[in-house]
């Protein structure tokens, strides 16, 4: 006798349960109007408050030239994988240029942030070896630290005490390495990390530090070189270029020997095709743009410190945002989900994030400001935020 459901019986019932529970997902497209922060949704002119294009690169003149400019002259597709024949002189060339900027002495490409997290960190540490992350990472840092076999333990948010107990504890066991995970703007609250304390840590307990700088890259840190690349000490520093770079992929910067290690051994590099050559021509020309950039970030830290300063004078709570994204605190996930709607019949298009991306009845709606958001498109969300205040 089986126990098993006929055919696709599953499919069914768990669509089904997610429907019951409001949690059913569903794709939404809508196109961006380039040089705006405009997006063109079922037919409206929505302003967008979810992308992370934050310095509005992805539809930038310098950096479609050189993907184009590179697509002419290597074609479409790298054609295979790294290790085989996909590595053309300009995944090298913009590798040597990553480890110069970002001042390591190495840099290897990855195919998107995902993938780096998820392909590194089972080169990296394994069944003998200890995790420790912190509880607001990255779904693709923890998806990594599963399928490393590691022994994963969560560390509370940004609780270096706790952190410190768990690398106190460790001692009690063999561990062959210990490995700490922590991202440096966290993506769903926007409050950094502190890689002075960390940094400190790690030498006390001869630790592995792995630090995800996905939401600082462009943005934030000297000439906008995000927050990892003042702690040399960091054994894995990784980037992505979906974000601000405005284009897709990702990086880790590291020493010599850790890339070797990782071109022999991390299956999310070794077993892909290459990025194609149109990609590496949008990311070759962002680092180059995005060092000069300093106006553009100034501006866009206005922008984000008039829209926290109107929202908390509304009584919004903000938790401890410090950067471009910022969490408006709603709680009870219905509510989260009414407020993204309302929103959006005001012309603002912003997500709630609910469970299971956050605990539960912690419920945001989060807003994301890019370079491309005037002021009078943050005195439109300000004004619907009022009238959803005032219903
Ligand atoms: C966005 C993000 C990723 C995933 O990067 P992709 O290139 O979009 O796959 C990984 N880590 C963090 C912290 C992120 O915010």
């Amino acid at each position: 006798m089986t126990h098993r459901s006929s055919d696709n019986e599953f499919i069914r019932l768990e669509l089904q349960e997610r429907e019951a529970k409001g949690r059913l997902r569903e794709l939404q497209s809508a196109d961006p109007i380039p040089g705006t922060a405009k997006v063109i949704k079922s037919g409206r002119t929505l302003l967008n408050f979810c992308s992370n294009d934050y310095l509005g690169l992805s539809t930038h003149p310098f950096l479609l030239e050189r993907s184009i400019d590179f697509s002419r002259r290597f074609g479409t597709g790298s054609g295979a994988s790294r290790l085989v024949s996909g590595t053309y002189s300009i995944h090298e060339e913009l590798e040597e240029k990553l480890a110069n900027v970002f001042k390591r002495e190495a840099a290897l490409l990855f195919n998107s942030g995902f993938q780096a997290n998820t392909g590194i960190l089972p080169a990296v540490v394994n069944r003998n070896s200890l995790i420790l992350i912190d509880k607001k990472c990255h779904n693709s840092l923890l998806q990594g630290a599963i399928l490393s076999r590691a022994t994963v333990q969560r560390y509370r948010h940004n609780d270096y005490e706790h952190l410190k107990e768990l690398l106190e504890d460790s001692n009690k066991k063999t561990y062959n390495r210990i490995c700490i995970i922590t991202e440096t703007i966290f993506s769903m609250d926007g409050d950094r990390n502190d890689l002075e304390q960390l940094t400190h840590l790690k030498k006390e307990f001869n630790s592995l530090l792995y630090s995800d700088d996905a939401h600082a890259l462009g943005v934030i840190g000297e000439r906008g070189l995000g927050l990892n690349v003042a702690y040399p000490a960091i054994d894995l520093s990784i980037g992505t270029f979906g974000k601000s770079f405005g284009a897709f992929g990702a990086f880790a910067a590291c020493s010599q020997q850790m890339k070797s290690l990782l071109i022999n051994t991390s299956p999310g590099f070794i077993y892909t095709t290459a990025l194609p050559p149109g990609v590496i021509g949008a990311i070759d020309a962002a680092l180059e743009l995005i060092p000069t950039l300093n106006d553009l970030r100034e501006k866009l830290y206005t922008q984000i410190s008039y829209l926290k300063s109107e929202l908390i004078a509304l009584g919004f709570d903000l938790g401890e945002s410090n950067a471009q994204i910022i969490p408006v605190l709603v709680g009870e996930e219905k509510r989260a989900l009414e407020l993204s709607r309302f929103l959006e019949t005001q012309g603002c298009w912003a997500t709630a994030i609910r469970p299971p991306t956050v605990e539960q009845g912690k419920s945001i709606l989060r807003l994301t400001l890019t370079a491309h958001h005037s002021r009078s498109n943050i005195d439109q969300l300000l004004s619907a935020f009022k009238q959803w205040k005032n219903r």
